[in-house]
């Protein structure tokens, strides 16, 4: 890429730039998705989100059975994750998110590395699928005899009728494990976002509450929205059991079924991507009496308050200050970091299009190197994951969003335990404590800086051309295309094989991996020698 990057464009020239392309309905439309931050005052901004993307804007956005199957069931090791449908989805969704798991030993169930489908064929639209859906269970089960089974439907399996929970219920009782079923059809709702909220609610209805046995251990929590992307979770875990804090379950990463069938029993629920998994944080409190709050364990400064948050919710003094020791002992090395890398990265430029979290969560790692984010946005967050959970009450579902179905959820007259009383509750609140609080992406962002939802590649495009971005983070789909403009990509969400780069540890290996990439010799050669001085010139060799 040529030109100066003088990071001093006004966002709202960008978005009329990028309006002024669109035909008047798409730019009427996408004018409601993008947001400039023009002041420090952002009162009374908001932010479009979760509708319908344009058809043929070419979005980053995936698909329902995505948000499903992809993203919240995928990681559970010991289910047996059946897709319904013709072998593509399966396939593209096979082993390609890099969440990890390690079972306690080589014999322990693990159906992560395999792809299990029903490969739907013509005869099955014709004629149904139903016959051949059982079929693949009773096969399944009887090759791997797994402790549950899961269904995901895809798209022609609500087209055609099949009823993928009738099967599981019969096939549930003919093989007694338990079977159930996800109604993830990918053309429901309008991104990831609705499988999330139907794979909430199945793990609900089917798995949460059947094991109650309670760990001995003093401070257990959950973690909620945490998928172990490239070992961030074992890394989480560590810390944790450092500090003396230790996890019934993990949403999902390398997780089990049995952890989610005993995680009513945990006292506090930590949620880290408030966007996919908000839903069972609701639920759990709802039913079982157990708080949630909103942590983050990306970047130095998140996870040490949010290790403080949690050590405060308990309110033992033991584990208060061990707390401390370990924020004490691990910040040495990050700040030794931060200072190296600061040198090389402060003053350059970043910005982010990932899912429904990281486009705020990450922000903080680039802070601490001294580097802004010029724009940043989301595939799928709701207005909420933008502008804080106090924008809920005005959301107007539409037409797309409103066939996912919102779970009624009652208190469990048997198990239903406050974990503090409403007085201690109080006591917590009033001293600032932030129950079932998050205030999104929308603090974050600085004036000058520009938000855009389900962004577009022509958005994209226009963006570098006019912010010229010292790094692009988004997805693979994104990653070649952005190079090619001379400008270095980073994943946020496969990290490239890297990683991981939650809490302290994470934190070094991410700044490490920006430094590079912002500072590879690479970026040099992009221009041959006689583009850049074209005083110079070749001849043929016996011209
Ligand atoms: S949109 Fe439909 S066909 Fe495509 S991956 Fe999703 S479920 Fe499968």
């Amino acid at each position: 890429m040529t030109g100066e990057r003088t990071h001093t464009v006004n966002p709202e020239d960008i978005k009329k730039e990028i309006l002024s392309k669109y035909p008047p309905k798409v730019a009427r439309k996408r004018g409601k998705q993008i947001t400039p931050v023009s002041s420090d005052d952002k009162e009374g901004l908001q932010v479009g989100a979760n509708v319908r993307t344009v058809p043929g804007i070419i979005t980053q956005r995936g698909c329902c059975y995505a948000g499903c199957k992809g993203v919240i069931m995928g990681p559970t090791r010991d289910i047996i994750n059946l897709t319904h449908g013709p072998i593509g989805c399966g396939f593209y969704s096979w082993l390609t998110r890099r969440n990890q798991t390690r079972p306690p030993s080589d014999d322990a169930d693990n159906y992560m590395t395999y792809c299990f489908s029903t490969d739907m064929k013509d005869e099955d639209i014709v004629f149904g699928g139903e016959k051949k859906l059982k079929a693949a269970i009773q096969e399944a089960y009887d090759i791997f005899k797994p402790k549950a089974i899961s269904i995901f439907s895809t798209c022609p399996v609500g087209l055609i009728g099949d009823d993928v929970h009738a099967v599981a219920r019969e096939m549930k009782e003919k093989l007694g494990i338990n079977i159930f079923g996800f109604s993830c059809e990918g053309y429901k709702g309008v991104s990831q976002s609705a499988g999330h909220h139907i794979a909430n609610n199945a793990i609900f209805k089917h798995v949460v509450g059947l094991n109650d046995t309670v760990m001995d251990a003093k401070f257990k929590i959950n973690l909620l929205g945490e998928y172990n992307i490239g070992g961030d979770g074992f890394i989480i875990d560590e810390l944790l059991h450092k500090c003396g804090i230790d996890l019934v379950s993990t949403f999902s990463g390398n997780s089990t079924v049995d952890q989610f069938a005993n995680c009513h029993t945990a006292d506090l629920n930590a949620v880290m991507c408030h966007r996919s998994i908000n839903y069972v944080a609701d639920m759990l409190e709802t039913k079982y009496g157990i708080p949630w709050i909103k942590i983050s364990f990306t970047g130095p400064t998140s996870t040490a308050s949010s290790l403080r948050k949690i050590a405060a919710y308990f309110e033992d003094q033991e584990l208060i200050d061990r707390v401390e020791e370990v924020i004490a002992e691990e910040m040495i090395p990050v700040e030794a970091k931060i200072k190296d890398v600061k040198k090389r990265c402060e003053g350059k430029t970043a910005m982010m299009f990932v899912g429904g979290s990281r486009a705020h969560h990450y922000q903080e790692l680039f802070k601490e190197i001294g580097m802004k984010v010029l724009s940043a946005g989301y595939e799928f967050a709701h207005r909420d994951d933008y502008e804080g959970r106090h924008v809920i009450p005005d959301i107007k579902v539409d037409a797309d969003s409103r066939n996912i179905e919102e779970l009624t959820i009652e208190k469990d007259e048997n198990l239903y335990s406050p974990r503090k009383t409403p007085e201690q509750m109080q006591a917590l609140e009033e001293k600032g404590y932030p129950f079932k609080e998050y205030e999104g992406l929308l603090p974050e962002m600085t004036k000058g800086s520009l938000i855009v939802d389900d962004i577009s590649h022509h958005e994209t495009e226009t963006l570098i051309a006019m912010y010229k971005p010292d790094i692009f983070c988004a997805g693979i789909k994104e990653k070649y295309a952005v190079q090619k403009h001379g400008i270095p990509m980073k994943q946020l969400h496969s990290y490239d094989t890297g990683g991981p780069y939650a809490v302290f540890k994470g934190a070094i290996n991410f700044f490490e991996e920006i430094d590079r990439m912002l500072n590879a010799n690479i970026w040099q050669y992009l221009e041959a020698p006689w583009q850049k001085d074209p005083e110079l010139s070749a001849t043929f060799v016996g011209e």
